[in-house]
């Protein structure tokens, strides 16, 4: 399989589509980025890698963070977590408060913000300087120290992130947050503000795609933890679109509203996809349909 022509056949269709899609306003520091940015990355297990456009170029993860958060709870914690945090698709918005109250304070997973949340507040907990910390975590498992949290970013979405606030006062209401809301959101907010490139995610993920074994072969997580976090990766990665992404792309992944997306086929490939402009559900309108092009034309998807 020639997956450069792929890739590259894919590029050419993308820059021929007129719309693509919207940037988020809701973090004003994101509402500027250029729509016409776009990169595609594969990374196979057996080392090759491929990529056209930006893929190289460093954006906004947001979201994808979650999975990496999560990753670091789950290796230090068993399953406390579940205790906490639910594992089932919430059919709502990634942002959406009246779950909470609903379901006495335990979010429906760890990827909606107010499971990420939680997972946050068990990082703070457990970590001695969570921030610095959390980004050790992330250039050691990618083996590259370049990467950083985008402070702009992380300031833009502090100030307006009144639905976050929301989130973590109702939580802590529930005794589901332990330690200061504001402590726990500032940590939240540089966690969702790292700043990396298609190339860097990819690297990042590996361990997903390789039972637990990252890219300086060190394994970081038991195999049954990266089962269970890929599961919810497809069950609950593309807030309420992630039937759609199942159904269409056919791998586990989780997507950003800095219009990334990362997907994987366990012992497979890692692909990373940037394209900044959102669809109405908060996902990568040009990024979804890369994946989609990418698992029809390769017929790699899990199914
Ligand atoms: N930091 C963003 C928020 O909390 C993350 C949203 C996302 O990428 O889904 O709203």
């Amino acid at each position: 399989m020639d997956y450069q022509a792929v890739l590259e056949d894919i590029y050419t269709q993308v820059i021929a589509t007129k719309d693509k899609g919207t940037p988020a306003s809701y973090i004003p520091e994101l509402a500027h980025i250029d729509v016409n940015n776009f990169g595609l990355y594969l990374q196979k297990n057996t080392g090759e890698v491929y990529g056209v456009g930006q893929y190289q170029t460093k954006f906004s993860i947001q979201s994808i963070s979650k999975v990496l958060a999560l990753a670091l709870a789950s290796s230090m914690e068993d399953n406390a977590i579940l205790e906490r945090v639910d594992v089932e698709p919430s059919g709502h918005p990634f942002n959406q408060l009246a779950l909470i109250e609903v379901e006495n304070g335990i979010p429906r997973n760890p990827f909606i913000n107010s499971g990420a949340i939680v997972i946050a507040d068990i990082l703070v907990s457990r970590l001695q300087n969570p921030k610095a910390d959390f980004l050790n975590y992330v250039r050691e498992i990618t083996g590259d120290t370049t990467i950083d949290y985008d402070l702009k970013v992380a300031a833009s979405e502090k100030a307006t992130g009144h639905r976050n606030f929301a989130a973590a006062y109702l939580l802590k209401s529930f005794g589901n947050l332990k330690n200061n809301v504001d402590v726990v959101l500032d940590f939240y907010f540089h966690q969702c503000a790292l700043h990396m490139s298609c190339e860097q995610i990819s690297r990042a993920f590996h361990l997903f795609a390789n039972r637990g074994i990252c890219k300086n072969s060190v394994l970081r997580l038991t195999e049954r933890k990266v089962k269970r976090i890929n599961a919810i990766m497809l069950t609950c990665g593309f807030y309420d679109e992630a039937g759609e992404f199942a159904f269409e792309v056919g791998l586990p992944g989780k997507s950003g509203v800095g219009g990334g997306i990362v997907a994987l086929k366990p012992n497979d490939f890692v692909i990373s996809v940037w394209s900044p402009g959102l669809n109405k559900r908060g996902n990568s309108k040009l990024g979804m349909f890369a994946l989609e092009q990418f698992t029809t034309k390769t017929q790699l998807s899990i199914f």
